[in-house]
Order: C-alpha cells, then sequence, then structure tokens
C-alpha cells in the first residue's frame, strides 16, 4: 500500500471516530502527518536556491529537509512527460 493511499484510508476512517474518540483522532492525525512526511515532495526555488515546500527553509540534501524531515522528490523537478 502506497503512504498516499493510506492517509486515505486513514482520513475516512476518522470521519467515523465518535466526538469521545478524541484521542484516537489525535492518534489518527499523528500517523497521517507521519506518513505525509514519507511521501516525497516536490521542493520550490526560491531565488535559486532549493526550499522546503512544507516549512520553506532552504534545501541541503535534496532527499530530506535537514528542518522538518520532509521526504522530498528531486525527480520531479525533471519534465518526464514525453509523447
Ligand atoms: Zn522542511
Amino acid at each position: 500500500m502506497r503512504a498516499e493511499e493510506a492517509i486515505q484510508r486513514l482520513e475516512t476512517h476518522k470521519e467515523y471516530i465518535s466526538p469521545h474518540g478524541r484521542f484516537t483522532k489525535e492518534a489518527i492525525d499523528m500517523a497521517i502527518k507521519a506518513l505525509e512526511k514519507q511521501t516525497p515532495k516536490k521542493f520550490l526555488w526560491d531565488d535559486g536556491n532549493p526550499v522546503c515546500p512544507v516549512c520553506g527553509e532552504e534545501v541541503w540534501d535534496m532527499e530530506w529537509c535537514n528542518s522538518c524531515g520532509q521526504r522530498l522528490d528531486r525527480e520531479l523537478d525533471t519534465i518526464i512527460e514525453e509523447e
């Protein structure tokens, strides 16, 4: 199962938790956040420097954000659309 699918399933499940399940909801939110960090996101450019799309800090590693731990996808920066 891909992280995106797991996030989607957790989000759906969250809707069915009763209002008393506050801590369960909190646990699900934590799991979603952790999964989102694992899902590679394309970094952004700021003044010619690559920056993290989540926290906006400059990226040094290109694979992980050193500030917030977001996984980054450098491959996505190259346009691979071929027809
Ligand atoms: Zn970051």
